[in-house]
Parts: C-alpha cells; structure tokens; sequence
C-alpha cells in the first residue's frame, strides 16, 4: 500500500506541473478569435460586395495566420503535456505481464530437478536418477565454463528443463548442486524398501518382519503398530495352510505351525496387543470352519498384504523423513485437477486485462479429493484475511470465528459484539482454535 501511495503523489506532482504549462485553453480563445475575425469580414463583405471584398480579404490574411499559428502552438503544447503525462503513469504503473503468463517454475530449476530426482529414487528407477542426477551436473559444470560468453545451442542435448539463460544467471549459488542430495544414501534405503515390498507382493512377510522388527522402537514412538500388523498376518498366513500359502507341508505350517508362531513370537506384543491376541487364540478353537465364526473377518486376506505393503511404505518413508506419497506425483496431479479451472480464470483474466492483486494466492477455489489436503486454512469473515499464527482464528461464546486482530478491533474495553449474531461476548472467553 505504501508504495502505491508513493506513486500516486509522484502522479499528482506531475499533474500539477503539466497544469501550469499553456494547454488547449489558449488554442481555443484563438480558434474563437478566427471565428471572431471571419465573422466580421463576411459581414462586411456583405454589406458592400463592390468595394470590400477584395480589401477585406487581405486585411484577413496576417491576423489569421498569426491566429493559426498561436492555435498549433498551443496543441503542441496541449500534446506535449499529454505525453508526458503518458510517461508519468508508464513510470509509476508500469505495464507487468499478468501473472498466468509468468513461468513460476522458471526461477526453481535446482528445486524441480531435485524433486525429479527425488520421484525417480522412490519409484525405484535408480539407474534413471543417477542418469538425470548426473546430466544436470555435467549440463551446470558446462554452464559455469561456458558462463557469460555466450549463451549455449539451445536444444542440443535434449535437456529441457535446464533453460540456458536463467541456469546462468544463478549458476554461482550452491542451488543447483545435486551432489548434496545424498541419492547414493537414498537410493540405497530405496532399494532395500523395494526388495521387501517385493517380497511381500510374493507374499512373504519375513523381510518386512524382521525390518519392523529392527526398527521397533522408533516406529512405536509414532504410534505405528506395523510390527504386530505384520506378524498378525503371517499367523493367518500361516494359519491358512499349504494349499493357500504353498510354503512346505512340515510342523512349521498350518495351525500347528501358526501356533508355534504365536508363541515364539507374540510375548512382545502382549503389552499392547493383548486384546487381539486373545482373539486370534480364541480363533483356533474355530479352525474347522472359520468361515462360518465370528472370526471370519481376520482371516479374509483379500486385501490383507496390499494393506500392509502401504502401510509398511508409509512407515519405512516417514522412518526417512519423507511422505509416504513422491511430492512431485502428488504436486503434478494436484495441478493437474486444478487445471481446467485455471485455464478459464487465465481466460477470463485475459479477456478483461486485469489481473489477481494478492500475490502467491490463488483467485478460486480447487476442489482436491480429501487425500491431498494438508493445511486447513481459516480465512476471517470479517478481514477476508487468512490467519496465522501470529493472528490465529478464535472462537467467541456465541460460537463464530474471528481473526484474532478483528476481534481485538472490534473490542471495546473488554467486550465486544459478534458481527454476525447478537451475542455480546468479553474478549477474555475467547479461544484459540487450533487447525
Ligand atoms: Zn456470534
């Protein structure tokens, strides 16, 4: 707001200047003095068409020239006026390109490159990331060495998202550096977690099992129950016999393998598990037609290993630090759904030649499935503003919600009146709402 405020003073200095120079005022008193002369000559021209006219006539020319002359001039000066007028409102308000012309990504090559990166290593396609980490070293080292001189072929080696001129202008920044991202540490994790998840699409739960089991302690502090999840399965798995599981027909499967199973390895989770222990023993009792038992459902496995393989992703990506879902996948379909709206606010936008004011916010609304909500936001009904931590939204009495700093305006003393019904409420019963 300061700077718009600025611009409009210098605007009004400007204005103020121009008013003094000698505008159209004068070209029209002289436009009105031809008027004025003409008139005088025609009539008396009419009066005695003998005598006067040719006398009349060359009395005319010089006042007229001289008056003609004073009307361009005073245009000339009314034009000059007009342009810098022009100029001054070209310098204050200069012409921006809208915002849907601007290419966001344009200044986050480093961060795009690293997110591709990224995607590609938890997709498993390690030998792809390591091509793709190395291209954008080699294409930054060859930049740096080629610097400012010149800029390079565009298009020569196919490496789009690296645009020559803007990898230039930063260059001299670490950004661009993939050889901080430690891939070699990740894809290592990553593999390890494709090879378990493999297995257990071949449905074998051991390699997950014995992952949980190593990193216990750091997935009960999340509150995570992968470990028991897990071998609650094999039990079931085992449970099921040769002719469902096709392991060895020996002691070690079916109910007496499942049964050994639970004993040697069950004690650990008695603690927080008990309950669905007790179950699973009980359960036994049913064994010649589980099917028709209230138990049923813990041995319906139709979805049992593909529940657990995104569990165990989830929990292997966040031991990591990292969702369990490639950001990149999510941010690109994300953008993909919020597309057609966009394209007819960018066409609107165009068609009317304004543009959003606030920038980084979005104009509309984009409808997103719920998965991919992350941040509530709460924006004030009564200061279209949306909150944060430092103006966080408060519930009053009457149960509506404020932006704090509306409520602390609407204030008077220590009460204030809720805008929106006649509850009158004291400032001291509002609370903090948490998102
Ligand atoms: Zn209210």
């Amino acid at each position: 707001m300061a700077s718009e405020k600025s611009k409009l003073e210098v605007l009004e200095e400007e204005y103020r200047k121009i008013n003094k120079l000698p505008r159209l005022a004068k070209a029209v008193e002289n436009v009105d003095k031809i008027i004025e002369l003409l008139s005088a000559a025609r009539e008396q021209v009419a009066s005695d068409p003998e005598s006067h006219t040719t006398i009349t006539i060359t009395k005319l020319q010089n006042p007229v020239k001289t008056a003609f002359e004073a009307v361009n001039d005073g245009l000339k000066g009314a034009a000059a006026a007009h342009k810098k007028m022009g100029k001054a409102l070209d310098k204050s308000f200069p012409l921006k390109p809208l915002p849907t012309d601007h290419d966001a990504m344009a200044d986050h090559v480093s961060l795009i490159n690293r997110a591709i990166a990224m995607h590609l290593l938890r997709e498993g396609q390690f030998s792809v990331a390591s091509t793709f980490i190395n291209e954008v070293q080699v294409t930054l080292k060859r930049e740096e060495s080629a610097d400012l001189d010149e800029p390079m072929d565009e298009g020569d080696d196919g490496d789009e998202g690296m645009d020559a001129d803007e990898a230039v202008s930063t260059t001299s920044s670490e950004n661009y550096d993939l050889s901080s991202f430690h891939s070699q540490e990740l894809q290592e994790n990553f593999a390890e977690m494709y090879n378990i998840l493999q297995e257990l699409k071949a449905r074998n739960l051991m390699p997950a099992i014995t992952w949980a089991r190593n990193n216990s302690v750091e997935l009960e502090a999340r509150g995570s129950n992968l470990e028991f999840e897990l071998s609650r399965l094999q039990f079931v798995w085992l449970f099921k016999g040769p002719s469902v599981n096709g392991l060895p027909d020996d002691e070690n499967n079916g109910q007496r393998g499942a049964l050994q199973y639970a004993r040697s390895n069950f004690t650990r989770f008695q603690a927080r598990h008990l309950n669905e222990i007790n179950r699973l023993a009980c359960s036994m009792a049913f064994a010649p037609n589980i099917a028709a038992s209230p138990y049923k459902q813990i041995f319906a496995i139709d979805t049992a290993f593909s529940d657990v393989a995104s569990s165990f992703t989830r929990e292997f990506c966040s031991l990591l630090g990292l969702s369990a879902e490639s950001p990149l996948y999510l941010a690109a379909t994300a953008g993909a759904l919020a597309l057609p709206q966009l394209m007819k606010y960018t066409q609107k936008t165009l068609a009317k030649g304004t543009e959003w004011t606030t920038s980084n916010e979005m104009a509309f609304e984009t409808p997103l499935p719920e998965s991919m909500l992350y941040h509530s936001i709460f924006v004030c009904p009564v200061s279209k503003e949306q909150t944060t931590d430092a103006n966080p939204p408060m519930m009053i009495p009457c149960g509506h919600v404020l932006a704090k700093e509306t409520l602390q305006k609407l204030c008077k003393g220590t009460r204030f009146k809720c805008p929106y019904c006649p509850s009158e409420g004291m400032i001291k019963d509002a609370r903090q709402i948490i998102l």
